[in-house]
């Protein structure tokens, strides 16, 4: 049997990276399997201390952005990770069990710390162990992500492993990372190298759910590309960071490999491929904004999603975490 665990932080708008490496997967899987998905709102303080107002709003809009994506709330658990205290409880035991050999080969730390690293959080450094915890106190067996994350399911389960071993006991599964598709890692429209992140200081290097047909036109107007025509085989595109990102995301959108994207496009100019891909966008993302708005108009109705889904989700972490207490030896009199 399948548990699914997905996480995904409120630290601003849902972009098209997210939206086609992440949340479109778990909208096909939430019918097949059981499945948790969990706004991280601890994991969103990481990387520096927001304003408290716009990290409740983030959350709800996030939890909207999910909602209209096609994520069934009545089906899974949906819920912002703050609510279940289950998730610190767990990471500090796994900040004794991680080495710090195994954080210090955190790809994710050294991007995100950049070179002031003696100014970085201890939290960004203690990131994967908590999200270890996020993923193992609900003994998720399963957990869908971006190229980018596969590196934290590794320690997840090196971590698993380790206090498997330490204390002779089969309590935590070994957590498979589920990597989907086409648009595995979108990049940055102003830089084929990087990837497309919410945290990324210019707006112009992504496309946001919440943009408008304009907005999205203007940045895909302006997206870096290269001097070269469009090729005529998806061979064409090595060596071409920035015409491989764009037309992996016009595959992506149009649910077609990228052998057939690339036939559609070839012979293109720059300039007529960027509007039919702007149209293609528009088209996807239209109604997933129109209904976002649709339930950000009251807020009521997203927090009851979340608060219940905060509590089925306690329900669930609750066992493991008196199990994990026995196991390691916390008295519970
Ligand atoms: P931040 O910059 O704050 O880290 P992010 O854009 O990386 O934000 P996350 O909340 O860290 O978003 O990740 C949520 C999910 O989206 C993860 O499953 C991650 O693998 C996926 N994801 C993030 N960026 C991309 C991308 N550019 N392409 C494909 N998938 C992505
Ligand atoms: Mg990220």
């Amino acid at each position: 049997q399948r548990r699914i665990f997905s996480g995904i932080q409120p630290t601003g708008n849902l972009h098209l990276g997210n939206y086609l490496g992440a949340v479109r997967n778990w909208v096909a899987l939430q019918n097949e399997y059981e499945c948790i998905f969990c706004m991280v709102d601890m994991h969103a303080i990481t990387a520096s201390l927001l304003n408290a107002d716009e990290l409740r709003n983030s959350t709800r809009e996030l939890a909207a952005a999910m909602i209209a994506s096609g994520i069934d709330p009545k089906k899974n658990i949906l819920f912002n990770q703050s609510q279940n205290p289950d998730h610190a409880t767990l990471a500090w035991i796994f900040n004794c069990v991680a080495r710090l050999g195994w954080m210090n080969r955190m790809t994710q730390f050294k991007e995100k710390a950049g070179k002031d690293r003696e100014n970085a959080s201890l939290g960004l450094y203690a990131y994967p162990a908590l999200m270890a915890a996020d993923i193992l106190v609900y003994k998720a067996t399963h957990v869908p992500v971006g190229e980018d994350q596969k590196q934290h399911i590794e320690l997840t389960r090196d971590i698993a492993q380790k206090f498997n071993h330490d204390y002779a006991t089969e309590l935590f599964p070994i957590t498979e990372p589920l990597i989907f598709g086409t648009a595995t890692r979108v990049m940055s429209l102003r830089d084929g190298a990087k990837k497309m992140s919410k945290s990324d200081a210019s707006d112009q290097s992504r496309i946001n759910l919440t943009d408008t047909a304009d907005m999205i036109a203007d940045k895909i107007k302006r997206a870096k590309t290269d001097p070269e025509l469009l090729p005529d085989t998806a061979a064409g595109l090595e060596g071409r960071p920035e015409a491989q990102n764009l037309m992996g995301i016009y595959a992506a959108l149009s649910g077609q490999t990228l052998d057939q994207a690339v036939a559609v496009a070839a012979g293109k100019g720059w300039g007529d491929f960027k509007k039919l891909l702007t149209e293609t966008a528009v088209s996807v993302l239209d109604p997933i904004t129109s209904e976002m708005r649709r339930l950000m108009a009251d807020p009521g109705y997203v927090d009851g999603i979340l608060r219940e889904g905060g509590e089925k989700a306690r329900a669930l972490s609750a066992p493991v975490v008196k199990e994990v207490y026995d196991t390691v030896g916390f008295l519970r009199p």
